[in-house]
């Protein structure tokens, strides 16, 4: 059986975020965005108590699925659909929970096998049905809905039932992976043979290899591993044209590349049904230091230096300074992250390094590997920490957010049960414009949310470095009013920080993707010619717009 996360929210049902053992976290929130914890939380309606359409499919194109799948394969249940329906941005949680479920998808299919997944889309394109590939359902771009508009029948197939490691070359050290694995079912698979895929989205547990690759995903150790980009080294994929399968070799030179037209395709090309996959041994040794900078921008310079540097850290990232408050506000009491600015700490910070405290920056950085490459490592950023002012706290507050890491996104739910809406925005940029897009971005979101009217908050975290820049990820959440709908300030403010991306030289995403939310950015984005020959490639392949029409362009 595919299990799915919470139709109405994150995670998994029963696993629910909870404040009061961390004490300072609700003072904060008011303080800052006026979001009030002890609200009565808002009741999630029953999904009995929503009108949920009725499928649409007609008999006929039901039967051709059931001969093809197996009856058992074949959903069109309400649960079912309405789970099929949207991934898990804001926007979708919010329209979920008012019942408003735009297209749903008329059937759910659960192929087992690549020949299952070919005959399901040859029977989609002879009925000339929608077809939309559905992995975990974790992305918040709105890469999974069709469009309102749609009279077609639209089926959603999930990849949840192909989900073996199929075999490991311990040469080539590579992995072949059927696409609907989730985080942990590879994970455990090739731990259990001591590999890794060294992929660690926010995401992990409820997004798949076929998700990743679709949506050019971005793991927390890409420092190390590479993104999902570098680390697919073939794909096997299911097209309106026939099977689409690359060469499993590191490198080729044979023109334009089907493996990168692949990644970030959103399904609109085909359904991914494998991937090979580079994989590592697991390391001896992992460790995340915690250090503090004075400011955002020593941190920004101290992580240039460590990409320049013969360091090789799994992990870079620094919170600006209202990230490191909040960091510290969500701390439990006595916990290491709650001893992270302890009296003794504050003192030396203060008296000895001459910082202010309220712009004191938090800065976690990953080693991983062997003893001897974690130890040399962790010389060089010492010192470069050093250099830039900084000064290190040991590993104790980087192995609890190791282990909380995967928690974190329950806290969205909470903050809507209460009103509050919160979500994320990312981007990269250059070395160069850094700080000036971080500055920028605030400073647009700042003004989206005087212009509307509402208090909000913006904070941000560098993570993923390379050598020409590194991705800038954004958090922002603000109490919503209540004279007029809590979207459309979304909307405002989510514009916001999208257009000064584009406007500072950043892109529209280092690892979220297009979908629907960000499609109106791509023309600035790649340029208009960019955004035609992406056009004329979908076209080419799926003439007919059966596969995930209205994704990406
Ligand atoms: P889905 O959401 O099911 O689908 C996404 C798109 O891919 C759709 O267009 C779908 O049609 C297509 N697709 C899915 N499977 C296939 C397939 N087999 N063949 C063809 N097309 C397919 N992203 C990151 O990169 N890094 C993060 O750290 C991260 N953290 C997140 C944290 C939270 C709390 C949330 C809500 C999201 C986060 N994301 C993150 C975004 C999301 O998890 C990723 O975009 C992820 O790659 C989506 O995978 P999925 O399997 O859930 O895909």
């Amino acid at each position: 059986m595919v299990e799915h996360m919470k139709w109405w929210g994150w995670g998994q049902e029963g696993v629910a975020f909870h404040h009061e053992d961390k004490p300072n976290l609700a003072p904060f929130v008011m303080k800052v965005a006026g979001i009030d914890f002890s609200a009565p939380p808002v009741r999630v309606p029953e999904l009995s108590e929503l009108d949920v359409p009725a499928s649409r499919a007609p008999e006929s194109l039901r039967a051709a699925f059931v001969e093809a799948l197996g009856a058992e394969h074949v959903h069109d249940d309400d649960l079912d659909r309405v789970v099929h329906t949207y991934g898990k941005s804001m926007r979708d949680l919010v329209r979920i929970r008012r019942g408003d479920f735009g297209r749903l998808p008329d059937l759910v299919l659960y192929p087992g096998t690549e020949a299952e997944t070919e005959a399901a889309l040859r029977i989609a394109l002879e009925a000339d049905a929608v077809l939309i590939p559905f992995g975990g359902g974790s992305n918040i771009v709105g890469s999974l809905e069709a469009p309102r508009e749609e009279t077609r029948p639209v089926v959603s197939l999930d990849m949840g039932r192909m989900r073996e490691v199929l075999s490991l070359d311990e040469t080539a050290k590579t992995a072949r992976i059927q696409a609907g694995a989730l985080g942990p079912d590879l994970e455990e698979q090739l731990n259990a043979r001591g590999w890794t895929i060294g992929h660690f989205p926010d995401s992990f547990k409820h997004s798949t290899l076929g998700g990743w690759i679709a949506t050019r995903s971005s793991g927390m150790q890409s420092d190390r591993f590479g993104d999902i980009a570098d680390i697919t080294r073939a794909v096997r994929v299911v097209t309106p044209k026939g099977l689409v399968a690359t060469a499993e070799v590191p490198v080729q030179s044979t023109g334009p590349s089907v493996r990168e037209m692949v990644l970030g395709s959103e399904g609109r090309l085909g359904i991914i049904t494998e991937a090979t996959v580079q994989v590592h041994r697991l390391a001896e040794e992992r460790v995340i230091q915690a250090y503090f900078f004075p400011d955002y921008g020593s941190g920004l310079k101290a992580m240039q230096a460590i990409a320049a540097s013969d360091a090789q850290p799994s992990i870079t990232r620094v919170s600006d300074a209202n990230e490191t408050q909040f960091t510290l506000a969500t701390s439990k009491k006595g916990s290491a992250v709650g001893q992270l600015l302890n009296k003794g700490v504050q003192l030396y910070a203060s008296r000895r390094k001459g910082m202010d405290l309220s712009q004191m920056c938090l800065s976690f950085i990953g080693f991983e590997g062997s003893a001897a490459g974690v130890r040399r490592s962790k010389t060089i950023v010492g010192e470069i920490v050093r250099k830039h002012g900084g000064f290190g706290v040991g590993s104790g507050p980087g192995t609890l957010y190791d282990q909380k890491k995967f928690d974190t996104p329950y806290i969205r739910d909470f903050i809507l049960d209460r009103g509050a809406y919160g979500d994320v925005s990312e981007t990269s940029s250059s070395w160069t414009t850094l700080k000036s897009v971080h500055d920028n971005v605030v400073a647009a979101a700042e003004k989206a949310f005087a212009e509307v009217g509402v208090k909000g908050f913006i904070f941000c975290h560098l993570s993923h470095s390379y050598h020409s820049g590194a991705c800038q990820y954004f958090t922002f959440a603000f109490q919503a009013p209540s004279d007029h709908d809590g979207l459309e300030v979304y909307d405002t403010v989510k514009g916001a920080i999208q257009q000064a991306f584009i406007d500072n030289g950043g892109t529209l995403s280092h690892h979220h993707a297009v979908g629907r939310e960000h499609k109106r950015w791509i023309g600035q984005d790649i340029s208009p010619a960019g955004a035609e020959i992406v056009g004329a490639l979908f076209a080419g392949v799926d003439p007919g717009r059966n596969l995930n029409p209205g994704a990406i362009v």
